[in-house]
Protein backbone atom coordinates (compact mmCIF):
# COMPACT_ATOMS: atom_id res chain seq x y z
CA UNK A 1 0.00 0.00 0.00
CA UNK A 2 1.19 3.28 -1.25
CA UNK A 3 1.86 6.01 1.87
CA UNK A 4 -0.73 9.03 1.75
CA UNK A 5 0.66 12.22 2.96
CA UNK A 6 -1.16 13.09 6.25
CA UNK A 7 -2.20 16.69 4.37
CA UNK A 8 -3.81 14.20 1.98
CA UNK A 9 -5.64 11.43 4.19
CA UNK A 10 -6.63 13.45 6.89
CA UNK A 11 -8.43 16.51 4.73
CA UNK A 12 -11.96 17.01 6.48
CA UNK A 13 -14.34 15.88 4.64
CA UNK A 14 -17.44 17.63 6.26
CA UNK A 15 -17.68 21.10 7.91
CA UNK A 16 -17.25 19.83 11.32
CA UNK A 17 -13.65 18.33 10.70
CA UNK A 18 -12.79 21.92 8.99
CA UNK A 19 -10.08 23.71 11.66
CA UNK A 20 -11.04 27.40 12.41
CA UNK A 21 -12.80 28.75 9.44
CA UNK A 22 -16.03 29.25 11.62
CA UNK A 23 -17.67 32.51 9.91
CA UNK A 24 -17.20 30.86 6.93
CA UNK A 25 -18.60 27.13 7.57
CA UNK A 26 -21.31 28.86 9.44
CA UNK A 27 -22.63 31.24 6.50
CA UNK A 28 -22.32 28.20 3.75
CA UNK A 29 -24.33 25.91 6.37
CA UNK A 30 -26.71 28.85 6.76
CA UNK A 31 -27.28 29.21 2.71
CA UNK A 32 -27.37 25.09 2.15
CA UNK A 33 -30.32 24.97 4.74
CA UNK A 34 -32.24 27.60 3.51
CA UNK A 35 -31.32 26.24 -0.44
CA UNK A 36 -30.89 29.62 -1.56
CA UNK A 37 -26.90 28.75 -2.46
CA UNK A 38 -25.12 31.71 -4.80
CA UNK A 39 -23.84 30.54 -7.78
CA UNK A 40 -20.19 32.11 -7.78
CA UNK A 41 -17.87 32.04 -4.89
CA UNK A 42 -14.53 33.19 -4.40
CA UNK A 43 -12.81 31.75 -1.26
CA UNK A 44 -9.78 33.95 -0.39
CA UNK A 45 -6.40 33.17 1.77
CA UNK A 46 -3.05 32.30 2.17
CA UNK A 47 -1.95 28.55 1.57
CA UNK A 48 -3.15 26.03 3.38
CA UNK A 49 -5.85 27.39 4.92
CA UNK A 50 -8.25 25.16 3.42
CA UNK A 51 -9.81 26.75 0.37
CA UNK A 52 -10.19 23.56 -1.79
CA UNK A 53 -11.12 21.63 1.10
CA UNK A 54 -13.87 24.26 1.64
CA UNK A 55 -14.71 24.42 -1.67
CA UNK A 56 -14.50 20.24 -2.51
CA UNK A 57 -17.09 19.98 0.38
CA UNK A 58 -19.28 22.63 -1.05
CA UNK A 59 -19.43 20.73 -3.99
CA UNK A 60 -20.35 17.26 -2.49
CA UNK A 61 -23.26 19.04 0.15
CA UNK A 62 -24.40 20.34 -3.40
CA UNK A 63 -24.71 17.06 -4.92
CA UNK A 64 -24.93 14.60 -2.03
CA UNK A 65 -27.81 11.93 -3.28
CA UNK A 66 -29.54 12.69 -0.38
CA UNK A 67 -30.08 16.08 -0.84
CA UNK A 68 -28.95 19.53 -0.60
CA UNK A 69 -27.70 20.01 2.70
CA UNK A 70 -25.06 20.84 4.97
CA UNK A 71 -24.15 17.31 6.67
CA UNK A 72 -23.41 15.62 3.16
CA UNK A 73 -24.10 11.63 3.81
CA UNK A 74 -20.48 10.29 2.36
CA UNK A 75 -21.26 6.71 1.60
CA UNK A 76 -23.59 7.54 -1.73
CA UNK A 77 -21.95 7.34 -4.58
CA UNK A 78 -21.64 11.05 -5.46
CA UNK A 79 -20.39 11.95 -2.13
CA UNK A 80 -17.50 9.28 -2.91
CA UNK A 81 -16.54 10.01 -6.17
CA UNK A 82 -15.99 13.70 -5.09
CA UNK A 83 -13.77 12.50 -1.75
CA UNK A 84 -12.33 10.05 -4.39
CA UNK A 85 -11.34 13.54 -6.39
CA UNK A 86 -13.02 11.90 -9.65
CA UNK A 87 -16.85 13.18 -9.65
CA UNK A 88 -17.69 13.93 -13.30
CA UNK A 89 -19.37 16.96 -12.35
CA UNK A 90 -17.17 18.33 -10.35
CA UNK A 91 -14.32 20.14 -12.75
CA UNK A 92 -10.92 20.87 -11.15
CA UNK A 93 -8.81 23.54 -12.68
CA UNK A 94 -5.44 24.98 -11.34
CA UNK A 95 -5.48 28.63 -13.03
CA UNK A 96 -1.37 28.71 -11.93
CA UNK A 97 -1.09 26.30 -15.36
CA UNK A 98 -4.04 27.02 -17.07
CA UNK A 99 -4.48 30.77 -18.60
CA UNK A 100 -4.85 30.56 -22.38
CA UNK A 101 -7.96 31.78 -23.60
CA UNK A 102 -8.13 28.31 -25.50
CA UNK A 103 -8.41 26.34 -22.13
CA UNK A 104 -10.93 28.47 -21.06
CA UNK A 105 -13.31 28.51 -23.58
CA UNK A 106 -13.12 24.54 -24.14
CA UNK A 107 -14.30 24.53 -20.46
CA UNK A 108 -16.71 26.91 -20.49
CA UNK A 109 -18.66 25.76 -23.82
CA UNK A 110 -19.73 22.53 -21.75
CA UNK A 111 -20.99 24.99 -19.41
CA UNK A 112 -24.40 24.94 -20.96
CA UNK A 113 -24.94 21.27 -20.96
CA UNK A 114 -26.15 19.59 -17.76
CA UNK A 115 -24.64 18.19 -15.16
CA UNK A 116 -23.73 14.32 -16.48
CA UNK A 117 -24.78 12.56 -13.03
CA UNK A 118 -25.03 15.42 -10.41
CA UNK A 119 -27.63 18.08 -9.54
CA UNK A 120 -24.41 20.38 -9.95
CA UNK A 121 -22.15 21.12 -12.42
CA UNK A 122 -18.95 22.44 -10.26
CA UNK A 123 -16.18 24.21 -11.37
CA UNK A 124 -13.50 24.78 -8.78
CA UNK A 125 -10.89 26.88 -10.17
CA UNK A 126 -7.98 27.02 -7.87
CA UNK A 127 -5.61 30.40 -7.61
CA UNK A 128 -8.01 31.97 -10.11
CA UNK A 129 -6.27 35.21 -10.30
CA UNK A 130 -3.56 33.57 -12.58
CA UNK A 131 -5.67 33.50 -15.56
CA UNK A 132 -5.53 35.56 -18.40
CA UNK A 133 -7.47 38.66 -19.35
CA UNK A 134 -8.74 36.91 -22.04
CA UNK A 135 -10.19 33.97 -20.11
CA UNK A 136 -11.55 36.30 -17.68
CA UNK A 137 -13.79 37.85 -20.38
CA UNK A 138 -14.93 34.60 -21.39
CA UNK A 139 -15.76 33.55 -17.75
CA UNK A 140 -17.20 36.74 -17.16
CA UNK A 141 -19.95 36.29 -19.75
CA UNK A 142 -21.25 33.07 -18.37
CA UNK A 143 -20.74 35.04 -14.88
CA UNK A 144 -23.10 37.72 -16.23
CA UNK A 145 -25.74 34.92 -16.93
CA UNK A 146 -25.47 31.24 -15.27
CA UNK A 147 -27.15 28.59 -15.80
CA UNK A 148 -29.10 27.78 -13.05
CA UNK A 149 -27.03 24.12 -13.00
CA UNK A 150 -23.53 25.95 -12.56
CA UNK A 151 -22.06 26.64 -9.49
CA UNK A 152 -18.09 28.36 -9.81
CA UNK A 153 -15.80 28.21 -6.86
CA UNK A 154 -13.05 30.39 -6.85
CA UNK A 155 -10.12 30.33 -4.57
CA UNK A 156 -7.22 32.55 -4.63
CA UNK A 157 -4.04 33.81 -2.57
CA UNK A 158 -4.62 37.13 -3.90
CA UNK A 159 -8.04 38.50 -4.54
CA UNK A 160 -6.39 41.76 -5.29
CA UNK A 161 -5.40 41.11 -8.42
CA UNK A 162 -8.86 39.82 -9.63
CA UNK A 163 -10.89 42.30 -11.95
CA UNK A 164 -13.45 44.06 -10.14
CA UNK A 165 -15.62 43.12 -12.86
CA UNK A 166 -15.19 39.11 -11.85
CA UNK A 167 -14.90 40.32 -7.57
CA UNK A 168 -18.49 41.94 -7.98
CA UNK A 169 -20.15 39.00 -9.10
CA UNK A 170 -18.75 36.63 -6.28
CA UNK A 171 -19.39 35.90 -2.68
CA UNK A 172 -16.52 36.84 -1.23
CA UNK A 173 -14.99 34.53 1.73
CA UNK A 174 -11.76 35.74 3.79
CA UNK A 175 -10.35 32.83 5.12
CA UNK A 176 -8.07 33.44 8.18
CA UNK A 177 -4.67 31.97 9.23
CA UNK A 178 -5.09 28.86 11.39
CA UNK A 179 -3.45 29.43 15.01
CA UNK A 180 -0.75 27.78 16.81
CA UNK A 181 -3.16 25.74 18.97
CA UNK A 182 -5.41 24.92 16.12
CA UNK A 183 -2.24 23.22 14.13
CA UNK A 184 -1.24 21.85 17.00
CA UNK A 185 -4.69 20.45 18.10
CA UNK A 186 -4.88 18.87 14.90
CA UNK A 187 -1.85 17.57 15.07
CA UNK A 188 -2.60 16.16 18.04
CA UNK A 189 -5.47 14.53 17.04
CA UNK A 190 -3.92 13.10 14.12
CA UNK A 191 -1.27 11.58 15.93
CA UNK A 192 -3.33 9.75 17.89
CA UNK A 193 -5.29 8.57 15.13
CA UNK A 194 -2.47 7.09 13.55
CA UNK A 195 -0.91 5.90 17.36
CA UNK A 196 2.11 8.07 16.81
CA UNK A 197 3.56 8.92 19.77
CA UNK A 198 4.64 12.43 19.98
CA UNK A 199 5.60 15.05 22.52
CA UNK A 200 4.12 17.78 23.12
CA UNK A 201 6.50 19.87 22.86
CA UNK A 202 7.65 18.39 19.60
CA UNK A 203 4.44 19.23 18.01
CA UNK A 204 4.05 23.10 19.33
CA UNK A 205 7.68 23.65 17.54
CA UNK A 206 5.95 22.17 14.42
CA UNK A 207 3.11 24.17 14.62
CA UNK A 208 4.75 26.90 15.16
CA UNK A 209 7.04 26.57 11.99
CA UNK A 210 3.83 26.14 10.12
CA UNK A 211 2.81 29.81 10.52
CA UNK A 212 -0.55 29.86 10.28
CA UNK A 213 -0.85 27.14 7.29
CA UNK A 214 -2.44 23.84 8.09
CA UNK A 215 -1.12 22.12 5.13
CA UNK A 216 2.57 23.02 5.63
CA UNK A 217 1.99 21.94 9.36
CA UNK A 218 0.72 18.58 8.25
CA UNK A 219 3.41 18.37 5.98
CA UNK A 220 6.10 19.31 8.40
CA UNK A 221 4.69 16.37 10.62
CA UNK A 222 5.52 14.16 7.83
CA UNK A 223 8.92 15.18 7.20
CA UNK A 224 9.61 14.55 11.42
CA UNK A 225 7.97 11.48 11.70
CA UNK A 226 9.96 10.16 8.85
CA UNK A 227 13.38 12.10 9.84
CA UNK A 228 12.89 10.59 13.70
CA UNK A 229 12.79 7.06 15.22
CA UNK A 230 9.80 6.01 16.88
CA UNK A 231 9.10 9.01 19.51
CA UNK A 232 8.66 12.31 17.94
CA UNK A 233 10.83 14.34 20.16
CA UNK A 234 11.33 17.85 20.33
CA UNK A 235 15.20 17.46 20.21
CA UNK A 236 14.45 15.74 16.68
CA UNK A 237 12.13 18.21 15.46
CA UNK A 238 14.46 20.77 16.31
CA UNK A 239 17.64 19.44 14.73
CA UNK A 240 15.38 18.67 11.92
CA UNK A 241 14.25 22.61 11.63
CA UNK A 242 17.25 23.48 12.00
CA UNK A 243 15.94 25.53 15.49
CA UNK A 244 17.00 25.21 18.95
CA UNK A 245 15.11 24.71 22.10
CA UNK A 246 13.41 27.49 23.56
CA UNK A 247 15.45 27.69 26.71
CA UNK A 248 18.95 28.17 25.24
CA UNK A 249 16.93 31.47 23.68
CA UNK A 250 16.05 32.65 26.63
CA UNK A 251 19.60 32.02 27.80
CA UNK A 252 21.08 34.32 25.15
CA UNK A 253 18.52 37.02 26.32
CA UNK A 254 19.27 36.97 29.88
CA UNK A 255 22.72 37.72 28.94
CA UNK A 256 22.12 40.23 27.21
CA UNK A 257 20.19 41.71 29.82
CA UNK A 258 22.90 41.54 31.78
CA UNK A 259 25.47 43.31 29.68
CA UNK A 260 27.18 39.64 30.12
CA UNK A 261 29.55 39.98 27.48
CA UNK A 262 31.84 36.89 28.54
CA UNK A 263 29.24 34.44 29.19
CA UNK A 264 27.56 35.43 25.93
CA UNK A 265 30.69 34.67 24.07
CA UNK A 266 30.47 31.37 25.59
CA UNK A 267 26.95 30.92 24.95
CA UNK A 268 27.72 31.27 21.93
CA UNK A 269 30.61 28.76 21.71
CA UNK A 270 27.93 26.35 23.46
CA UNK A 271 25.97 26.46 20.62
CA UNK A 272 27.60 26.63 18.04
CA UNK A 273 28.26 22.66 18.65
CA UNK A 274 25.08 22.00 17.37
CA UNK A 275 25.82 23.25 13.94
CA UNK A 276 22.64 25.38 14.33
CA UNK A 277 21.59 27.20 11.76
CA UNK A 278 22.41 30.89 12.52
CA UNK A 279 19.35 32.68 10.16
CA UNK A 280 16.49 30.85 12.13
CA UNK A 281 18.45 31.22 15.35
CA UNK A 282 18.29 34.88 15.15
CA UNK A 283 14.71 34.58 13.37
CA UNK A 284 13.75 32.85 16.66
CA UNK A 285 15.27 35.30 18.83
CA UNK A 286 13.58 38.13 16.84
CA UNK A 287 9.88 35.91 17.69
CA UNK A 288 11.03 35.78 21.46
CA UNK A 289 11.32 39.50 21.35
CA UNK A 290 8.29 40.27 19.67
CA UNK A 291 6.34 38.31 22.01
CA UNK A 292 7.78 40.06 25.03
CA UNK A 293 6.82 44.11 23.20
CA UNK A 294 3.31 42.04 22.96
CA UNK A 295 3.53 40.53 26.82
CA UNK A 296 4.82 44.35 27.79
CA UNK A 297 1.33 46.56 25.80
CA UNK A 298 -0.99 44.16 26.04
CA UNK A 299 0.25 41.70 29.35
CA UNK A 300 1.08 37.79 29.23
CA UNK A 301 -2.59 36.56 28.14
CA UNK A 302 -1.81 38.10 24.79
CA UNK A 303 0.58 35.86 24.22
CA UNK A 304 -0.36 32.43 23.19
CA UNK A 305 0.18 29.45 24.75
CA UNK A 306 4.30 30.02 24.82
CA UNK A 307 6.07 27.06 26.22
CA UNK A 308 8.38 29.56 27.88
CA UNK A 309 5.88 32.00 29.37
CA UNK A 310 7.43 32.30 32.64
CA UNK A 311 10.74 33.39 31.20
CA UNK A 312 9.02 35.56 28.52
CA UNK A 313 7.53 37.53 31.18
CA UNK A 314 10.47 37.67 33.74
CA UNK A 315 12.14 39.05 30.55
CA UNK A 316 9.43 41.71 29.61
CA UNK A 317 9.77 43.21 33.06
CA UNK A 318 13.56 43.66 32.91
CA UNK A 319 14.41 45.01 29.22
CA UNK A 320 12.89 48.01 28.71
CA UNK A 321 10.05 48.49 25.77
CA UNK A 322 12.66 50.93 23.61
CA UNK A 323 15.45 48.27 24.40
CA UNK A 324 13.24 45.54 22.94
CA UNK A 325 12.93 47.34 20.25
CA UNK A 326 15.95 48.10 19.39
CA UNK A 327 17.10 44.37 19.80
CA UNK A 328 14.20 43.31 17.43
CA UNK A 329 15.92 45.46 14.57
CA UNK A 330 19.32 44.14 15.38
CA UNK A 331 18.07 40.90 14.89
CA UNK A 332 16.31 41.36 11.44
CA UNK A 333 18.57 43.56 9.95
CA UNK A 334 21.70 41.38 11.09
CA UNK A 335 19.67 38.84 9.15
CA UNK A 336 19.88 40.02 6.23
CA UNK A 337 23.69 41.20 7.03
CA UNK A 338 24.16 37.36 7.52
CA UNK A 339 24.87 36.98 4.24
CA UNK A 340 27.93 39.37 3.73
CA UNK A 341 29.33 38.05 6.88
CA UNK A 342 32.15 35.71 6.42
CA UNK A 343 30.39 32.71 7.75
CA UNK A 344 27.10 32.65 9.58
CA UNK A 345 28.61 32.26 13.01
CA UNK A 346 30.57 35.26 12.76
CA UNK A 347 27.01 37.22 11.78
CA UNK A 348 25.83 35.74 14.40
CA UNK A 349 27.81 36.60 16.61
CA UNK A 350 28.51 40.06 15.91
CA UNK A 351 24.51 40.31 16.01
CA UNK A 352 24.71 39.86 19.47
CA UNK A 353 27.71 41.87 20.33
CA UNK A 354 25.96 44.75 18.20
CA UNK A 355 22.76 44.15 20.96
CA UNK A 356 25.28 44.09 23.77
CA UNK A 357 27.41 47.49 22.49
CA UNK A 358 23.66 49.06 22.65
CA UNK A 359 22.60 47.72 26.34
CA UNK A 360 22.22 51.24 28.27
CA UNK A 361 24.68 51.47 31.02
CA UNK A 362 22.16 52.03 34.02
CA UNK A 363 19.98 49.44 32.33
CA UNK A 364 22.60 46.70 33.03
CA UNK A 365 23.22 47.61 36.90
CA UNK A 366 21.54 45.50 39.07
CA UNK A 367 19.72 43.32 36.62
CA UNK A 368 22.28 40.29 36.57
CA UNK A 369 21.77 38.68 40.03
CA UNK A 370 24.66 36.76 40.85
CA UNK A 371 26.14 37.22 37.73
CA UNK A 372 29.21 39.66 37.67
CA UNK A 373 27.90 42.83 35.48
CA UNK A 374 29.86 43.97 33.33
CA UNK A 375 29.72 47.22 31.36
CA UNK A 376 28.44 46.60 28.08
CA UNK A 377 30.23 48.59 25.73
CA UNK A 378 33.36 47.37 27.00
CA UNK A 379 32.47 43.71 26.11
CA UNK A 380 32.12 44.94 22.29
CA UNK A 381 35.40 44.03 20.86
CA UNK A 382 35.47 40.16 22.61
CA UNK A 383 34.66 38.91 18.94
CA UNK A 384 37.38 36.17 19.84
CA UNK A 385 36.08 32.95 19.66
CA UNK A 386 38.41 31.76 22.48
CA UNK A 387 36.68 32.68 25.91
CA UNK A 388 39.52 32.77 28.40
CA UNK A 389 40.95 35.96 25.66
CA UNK A 390 37.32 37.36 25.58
CA UNK A 391 37.27 37.63 30.18
CA UNK A 392 40.51 39.49 30.04
CA UNK A 393 39.51 41.91 27.09
CA UNK A 394 36.50 42.69 29.22
CA UNK A 395 38.29 44.82 32.16
CA UNK A 396 40.31 47.52 30.01
CA UNK A 397 37.97 50.21 28.46
CA UNK A 398 38.56 50.69 24.74
CA UNK A 399 40.60 53.51 23.07
CA UNK A 400 38.17 53.21 20.02
CA UNK A 401 34.74 51.60 19.87
CA UNK A 402 33.82 48.79 17.08
CA UNK A 403 33.03 49.55 14.18
CA UNK A 404 29.50 47.53 14.93
CA UNK A 405 28.98 49.82 17.13
CA UNK A 406 29.03 52.41 15.45
CA UNK A 407 27.08 52.05 12.94
CA UNK A 408 23.46 52.18 14.19
CA UNK A 409 22.26 55.40 15.47
CA UNK A 410 20.66 54.75 19.60
CA UNK A 411 17.08 56.12 19.95
CA UNK A 412 17.00 58.41 22.96
CA UNK A 413 15.35 56.32 26.16
CA UNK A 414 13.23 58.54 28.31
CA UNK A 415 15.44 58.86 31.04
CA UNK A 416 19.34 58.90 30.63
CA UNK A 417 21.23 56.59 33.14
CA UNK A 418 23.31 58.76 35.03
CA UNK A 419 24.61 55.69 37.70
CA UNK A 420 28.26 54.80 36.53
CA UNK A 421 30.84 56.86 38.66
CA UNK A 422 32.45 58.21 35.62
CA UNK A 423 29.56 60.32 34.62
CA UNK A 424 28.54 63.64 34.73
CA UNK A 425 25.25 65.78 34.73
CA UNK A 426 23.43 66.35 31.10
CA UNK A 427 23.50 69.79 32.56
CA UNK A 428 27.43 69.99 32.28
CA UNK A 429 26.90 70.24 28.22
CA UNK A 430 26.36 73.32 28.90
CA UNK A 431 29.43 74.35 29.74
CA UNK A 432 30.44 72.59 25.94
CA UNK A 433 34.41 73.72 25.51
CA UNK A 434 34.58 72.26 29.04
CA UNK A 435 32.88 69.35 28.55
CA UNK A 436 34.85 68.60 25.43
CA UNK A 437 37.96 68.59 27.55
CA UNK A 438 36.98 65.64 29.57
CA UNK A 439 35.65 63.45 26.63
CA UNK A 440 38.07 60.80 25.63
CA UNK A 441 38.64 61.40 22.21
CA UNK A 442 41.92 62.10 19.74
CA UNK A 443 43.08 62.99 16.45
CA UNK A 444 40.48 64.11 13.81
CA UNK A 445 37.32 63.01 16.36
CA UNK A 446 38.77 65.24 18.71
CA UNK A 447 38.98 68.13 16.18
CA UNK A 448 35.34 67.27 15.25
CA UNK A 449 33.98 67.59 18.92
CA UNK A 450 36.40 71.37 19.36
CA UNK A 451 35.06 72.45 15.99
CA UNK A 452 31.44 71.68 17.16
CA UNK A 453 29.46 74.50 18.95
CA UNK A 454 26.49 73.69 21.09
CA UNK A 455 23.44 74.95 19.92
CA UNK A 456 20.70 73.33 22.08
CA UNK A 457 20.47 70.37 24.35
CA UNK A 458 18.13 68.00 26.48
CA UNK A 459 18.30 64.94 28.40
CA UNK A 460 17.48 63.30 25.01
CA UNK A 461 19.84 64.98 22.89
CA UNK A 462 22.00 67.57 21.67
CA UNK A 463 22.29 69.76 18.77
CA UNK A 464 25.85 70.63 17.66
CA UNK A 465 26.64 72.93 14.38
CA UNK A 466 29.69 73.42 12.78
CA UNK A 467 31.14 75.86 10.58
CA UNK A 468 30.82 75.73 6.66
CA UNK A 469 34.80 75.44 6.14
CA UNK A 470 35.28 72.41 8.83
CA UNK A 471 32.43 70.88 7.17
CA UNK A 472 35.13 67.94 6.13
CA UNK A 473 34.89 66.49 9.66
CA UNK A 474 31.77 65.43 9.64
CA UNK A 475 32.17 61.89 8.34
CA UNK A 476 30.21 59.16 9.75
CA UNK A 477 32.86 57.60 11.44
CA UNK A 478 33.68 60.73 13.28
CA UNK A 479 30.32 61.60 14.25
CA UNK A 480 29.95 58.18 15.52
CA UNK A 481 33.31 58.17 17.65
CA UNK A 482 32.10 61.41 19.66
CA UNK A 483 28.43 60.46 20.06
CA UNK A 484 29.86 57.82 21.69
CA UNK A 485 32.27 59.68 23.64
CA UNK A 486 29.57 61.76 24.54
CA UNK A 487 27.24 58.43 25.61
CA UNK A 488 29.77 57.61 28.06
CA UNK A 489 29.82 60.42 29.86
CA UNK A 490 26.42 61.06 29.93
CA UNK A 491 24.37 57.72 29.33
CA UNK A 492 23.86 55.75 26.38
CA UNK A 493 20.26 57.16 25.88
CA UNK A 494 21.86 60.78 24.45
CA UNK A 495 21.50 61.11 20.89
CA UNK A 496 23.69 63.63 18.88
CA UNK A 497 22.70 65.62 16.03
CA UNK A 498 25.06 67.54 13.55
CA UNK A 499 24.21 70.27 11.51
CA UNK A 500 26.31 72.59 9.19
CA UNK A 501 25.82 76.28 10.24
CA UNK A 502 28.09 79.74 10.64
CA UNK A 503 25.64 81.44 13.78
CA UNK A 504 29.12 82.47 15.55
CA UNK A 505 28.19 80.12 18.57
CA UNK A 506 31.83 79.20 21.20
CA UNK A 507 33.48 76.50 19.69
CA UNK A 508 36.12 75.24 22.08
CA UNK A 509 38.59 75.78 19.32
CA UNK A 510 38.05 79.27 18.87
CA UNK A 511 37.83 79.84 22.57
CA UNK A 512 41.63 77.58 23.01
CA UNK A 513 42.79 80.24 19.99
CA UNK A 514 41.18 83.16 22.27
CA UNK A 515 42.65 81.99 25.47
CA UNK A 516 46.16 81.31 23.53
CA UNK A 517 46.25 84.98 21.89
CA UNK A 518 45.44 86.28 25.59
CA UNK A 519 48.21 84.49 26.80
CA UNK A 520 50.61 85.51 24.55
CA UNK A 521 49.20 89.02 25.07
CA UNK A 522 50.29 88.72 28.69
CA UNK A 523 53.41 86.80 28.09
CA UNK A 524 54.57 89.83 26.05
CA UNK A 525 53.34 92.43 27.81
CA UNK A 526 54.99 91.03 30.95
CA UNK A 527 58.59 90.71 29.15
CA UNK A 528 58.19 94.41 27.98
CA UNK A 529 57.88 95.46 31.32
CA UNK A 530 60.53 93.42 32.49
CA UNK A 531 63.06 95.57 33.89
CA UNK A 532 66.34 93.31 33.12
CA UNK A 533 65.07 92.93 29.45
CA UNK A 534 64.42 96.48 29.00
CA UNK A 535 68.26 97.33 30.39
CA UNK A 536 69.54 94.38 27.72
CA UNK A 537 67.43 96.17 24.93
CA UNK A 538 68.63 99.71 25.82
CA UNK A 539 72.27 98.08 26.54
CA UNK A 540 72.56 95.82 23.41
CA UNK A 541 70.48 98.00 21.18
CA UNK A 542 68.63 94.70 20.92
CA UNK A 543 64.66 94.01 19.88
CA UNK A 544 62.20 91.70 21.64
CA UNK A 545 61.60 89.39 18.24
CA UNK A 546 57.64 89.13 18.01
CA UNK A 547 55.81 85.89 18.47
CA UNK A 548 59.30 84.73 19.93
CA UNK A 549 58.05 84.72 23.45
CA UNK A 550 55.96 81.64 24.23
CA UNK A 551 53.45 81.39 26.86
CA UNK A 552 54.82 79.27 30.28
CA UNK A 553 51.90 76.70 29.97
CA UNK A 554 52.24 74.73 26.99
CA UNK A 555 48.72 73.03 26.95
CA UNK A 556 46.67 76.62 26.49
CA UNK A 557 48.42 76.78 23.35
CA UNK A 558 47.25 73.34 21.80
CA UNK A 559 44.58 73.04 19.11
CA UNK A 560 45.73 76.50 17.45
CA UNK A 561 45.65 74.53 14.29
CA UNK A 562 42.54 73.58 13.15
CA UNK A 563 43.87 70.78 10.64
ZN1 LIG B 1 -24.01 11.68 -0.20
Amino acid sequence: MSYLVLARKWRPKTFNEVTGQVHIVQALENALDSGRVHHAFLFAGTRGVGKTTIARILAKALNCETGVSKEPCGECSACQAVDDGRFVDLIEVDAASRTGVDDMRDLLDNVQYRPAVGRFKVYLIDEVHMLSPQSFNALLKTLEEPPEHIKFLFATTDPQKLPVTVLSRCLQFNLKRLTMSQIVGRMDEICTAEQLDADAAALKRLGRAAAGSMRDGLSLLDQALAYGAERLTDADVAEMLGSMDRHRIIALLDLLVAGNGADLIAAIQDLDELVPDYEIVLDEIATALQRIAVIQVAGADAVEDEDELESLVRLAADIKAEQVQLYYQIAVTSRHDMTLAPDPRIGFEMALLRMLAFCPAGQAAGMGGSKPVAPARQAAPGVSNKRQQTRVQTSPVPKHESPSAQSIEQPPSPQPATADPEQVAVEDIHGWPDFVAGLSLDGAAHQLAAHSALEAYSPFEIRLSIETRNEHLLTDKLKSRLTLAVQQRIGSGIAVRFAVSDNALETAAARAVDDSQQAQRKAQDAIDADPDVQQLVDVLGGEVVPNSVQPINPESSTDQDPG
